[in-house]
Formats: C-alpha cells, sequence, structure tokens
C-alpha cells in the first residue's frame, strides 16, 4: 500500500541526544575549552595551562598534525591525547589558480557540504577571504552565494581550517629553529568576504579570529582582519567588543528604495538604523575606519547623486569607500557600470576627502571574485526571472 499522501513526520524522540563519542578536534576550541578538554581527559589542573599552550604551539603556529610531532611532551601523554584528540581540517577537493596568481580552494566540511576560500596575492600582502556559512541566508539581489538555498554555520574549527588549509598549500609554515617574523608573509590578511553572513555565525567566527590573532599561534594582529557585515546592526556592537576587528559595510545604496531591493536585510535595519551602529565602532573597537563596499551596478546606483548622498550620509564616520564593480555570474540581473561612470563616482567621493579605491577584480577567470562564490554542488540555481522579479526589478 503506498502513502503518497501522507505527510512526512519525524519522530522526533527517536533523534540522538548526544553527540556520538569520538575523538574531540583540537583545531577550534578556545584556549578555554582546549583547557577544560584536557582536564576532562586527566591532564592534572596544575599543568594545564602549560600544555594548552605547548598543544596551541604546535598546532597553530608550526602546523603540527599529529600528536606525536609534539616532541616537547611526555610519550604516554602523546598517546592519551592521541586517544581522546585529533587534529583535523576540513579537506580541498579541489583548487583553481587564476591567470593573476588568485587561488580557489574547494573545501569539503563535515556533512559532504562545500564552500569556498580564496587567496589573493598583492605586492605588499596575501589576503584569504574565508567563509562563514554554507551558503546564505540572505538574499542580496547581485550576489551569487545568496542563490544558493542549502545553508549551515560553518563551526569556529572549519573556519580556522580554512586559515590551516591555506597555510599548508602556501607551504607557509616555519622551518626548525625559525622564529617568528623571520619571513614576510604570503598569508597577511584575512577578510570574512566569502560565503555567508558572518555576525549570523558570530560565535563560531568570533571563536575562530581569537585563535587567529592569538600570539602564540598564527598570531595576525586585528588590524590585519575584517569582518564584511550587510547590515545585522544589533551584532555590530559585539563585534566591536567581542572581536575587535576591522569593520566592512556592504553599503550598496543611498536610499532605502534602492538598498531595500539589492541588501534585503534593510528592510529590518534601514539605512538611518545602520548607520547609528557604525557611528559607534571606531571608537568602541578602537580601530581607525570603516570600510564601506559599494557594488557599482549600471543604471541602478551609480550616479552622481548617489555618489554626493552617499558622502552627506557617512559625514563624520572615518570612512574608505571601496568601489567594487559588479561580478557578473551565470544569470545575475545585473550590469557592471561603464567605467567612465564608476571613475566620475569614484572622483566625487575622493574630493569630499574619501579614500576611494575601485577594487580591481581579481580571479574573475575562475569565478573567484566578489559576490560569485556558489558551491560547485549545489546547482539548483534560481532562474534569471526569478532574481529579478525578488529584486523588484520586473517589468
Ligand atoms: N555577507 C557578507 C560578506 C560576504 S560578501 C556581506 O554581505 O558583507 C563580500 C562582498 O562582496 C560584499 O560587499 C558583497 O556585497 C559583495 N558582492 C556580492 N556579490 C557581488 C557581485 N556579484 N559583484 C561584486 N561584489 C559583490
Ligand atoms: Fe549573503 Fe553577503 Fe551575499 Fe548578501 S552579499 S547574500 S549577505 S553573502
Amino acid at each position: 500500500m503506498t502513502t503518497a499522501s501522507a505527510p512526512i513526520t519525524q519522530d522526533v524522540l527517536t533523534l540522538p541526544r548526544t553527540l556520538p563519542e569520538g575523538p574531540t578536534n583540537i583545531v577550534g576550541l578556545t584556549r578555554d575549552a582546549l583547557r577544560a578538554a584536557l582536564i576532562a581527559v586527566g591532564t592534572p589542573e596544575k599543568q594545564a595551562k602549560m600544555r594548552v599552550n605547548q598543544i596551541w604551539q604546535w598546532v597553530y603556529f608550526w602546523g603540527a598534525r599529529d600528536f606525536d610531532a609534539m616532541t616537547n611532551l611526555a610519550k604516554d601523554y602523546r598517546a592519551l591525547l592521541a586517544q581522546h584528540f585529533t587534529i583535523a581540517l576540513p579537506e580541498i577537493v579541489s583548487k583553481q589558480v587564476s591567470m593573476d596568481g588568485t587561488r580557489k580552494y574547494l573545501v569539503r566540511i563535515a556533512g559532504g557540504h562545500e564552500v569556498e576560500t580564496v587567496y589573493i596575492p598583492e605586492e605588499d600582502r596575501g589576503t584569504l577571504c574565508i567563509s562563514s556559512q554554507v551558503g546564505c541566508t540572505l538574499t542580496c539581489s547581485f550576489c551569487h552565494t545568496g542563490t544558493q538555498k542549502l545553508v549551515r554555520n560553518l563551526t569556529a574549527g572549519e573556519i580556522v581550517g580554512q586559515i590551516l588549509l591555506a597555510r599548508d598549500d602556501l607551504g607557509e609554515w616555519p622551518n626548525k629553529g625559525e622564529g617568528m617574523g623571520e619571513r614576510p608573509r604570503l598569508l597577511s590578511n584575512i577578510v570574512l568576504m566569502g560565503m555567508g553572513e558572518p555576525l549570523y555565525n558570530f560565535d563560531n567566527v568570533r571563536d575562530a579570529m581569537l585563535i587567529a590573532m592569538d600570539g602564540e599561534g598564527i598570531s595576525l594582529s586585528r588590524r590585519r582582519i575584517t569582518l564584511s557585515t550587510s547590515g545585522v546592526v544589533p551584532e555590530i556592537a559585539r563585534c566591536a567588543q567581542e572581536i575587535g576587528c576591522m569593520l566592512a559595510v556592504s553599503f550598496h545604496a543611498t536610499t532605502d528604495e534602492v538598498r531595500d531591493k539589492l541588501v534585503p536585510i534593510n528592510k529590518r535595519w534601514n539605512i538611518a538604523t545602520l548607520l547609528e551602529a557604525l557611528r559607534a565602532y571606531p571608537k568602541a573597537s578602537n580601530s581607525e575606519r570603516i570600510t564601506f563596499e559599494y557594488v557599482m551596478l549600471k543604471g541602478v546606483n551609480d550616479s552622481p547623486e548617489d555618489a554626493r548622498r552617499l558622502v552627506s550620509l557617512i559625514k563624520g564616520i572615518p570612512a574608505k569607500i571601496n568601489l567594487i564593480p559588479f561580478n557578473e555570474w551565470p544569470g545575475s540581473p545585473y550590469q557592471r557600470s561603464d567605467w567612465a561612470q564608476i571613475e566620475k563616482f569614484a572622483d566625487i567621493i575622493y574630493k569630499a576627502g574619501y579614500a576611494s579605491p575601485i577594487r580591481t577584480p581579481r580571479g574573475e577567470d575562475i569565478m573567484a571574485a566578489c559576490g560569485q562564490l556558489k558551491s560547485a554542488t549545489e546547482r539548483a540555481r534560481k532562474s534569471r526571472a526569478d532574481i529579478a522579479a525578488e529584486a523588484g526589478l520586473a517589468k
């Protein structure tokens, strides 16, 4: 007998109440969590702090993946660690290298989900663009990631894991005997501008960034970490207090009418509310200025009036305005503004006293540029018409 029309139900009582027993991954544990975990497996409390320091340096400074490599720990203790813990990273499924040297990694995380991580080499720095979610629950109409339905938050380990993977691929772990800061860093900056809205995965992003900033390990200064948000206003103050990194905001429009269409979270927290939170950020986080990201969409938000309105809106906020020429993706409902229009826009901003760099698209040939990321296995793409209709662009 078929029961095709019966509702599908799941008896929640049959779901497991606890996680399956198994080794705990060290990657992604905060110092406090690692300390507690070490004590729980029998490390004497008096020694715990020192053990945390030792393991931390092995994992995050030397890039060790095996407890056997931890030669300053007693053999028995290494065996105990191996019994209860792992040092596990997500897996690189594929790597594409652009003609401009940009590297795009497709990274598989637990459950078979995939995210993308992008390494962008520049003359004076190397920036890793990392993902915080699989897909994104928000639906900005110009963003490829926003068309991906599948979503889950990345764990702190999966976020830090992207940094460790990139350092593996770049061959950037120090050699034996080498101290900190002896070589210029290949991976010197982090931007949380990959897939996902980092402020909707706050705790994991915070823990991961605190690990990346820790001076005994990866040791990146908070000024070299930039978190980009679409404008999750209630979390902005927390970001200042609990992470203290640089902030970028996806501004993209100068009226609520247009921003509602481009960045729909604006319907919840509008431009005025967002600006109020941004005004408080530099002081609260002790960071110099906020980056306003502004994607240039032909005929939508790129007029000289927009440029002038932008300048007057952000008056009083220490700011840099990053103009991003729109990066097209299959089915995208917008076009990139003409170059002359972008330059005119930049000029108005510059004359008002703000730095207004035009972000050169990087890795376009491998779909690694801003807003083009979308896991290759997630093919359920909305049609051009659906996207246009949602953005209120349909005729
Ligand atoms: N969710 C966060 C961070 C990821 S997006 C945020 O929205 O800020 C990183 C930046 O790329 C954002 O400024 C985003 O608006 C921009 N972006 C998205 N799609 C784009 C596209 N197709 N072309 C250019 N920039 C895009
Ligand atoms: Fe999400 Fe950012 Fe893309 Fe908007 S721009 S859909 S917030 S990833």
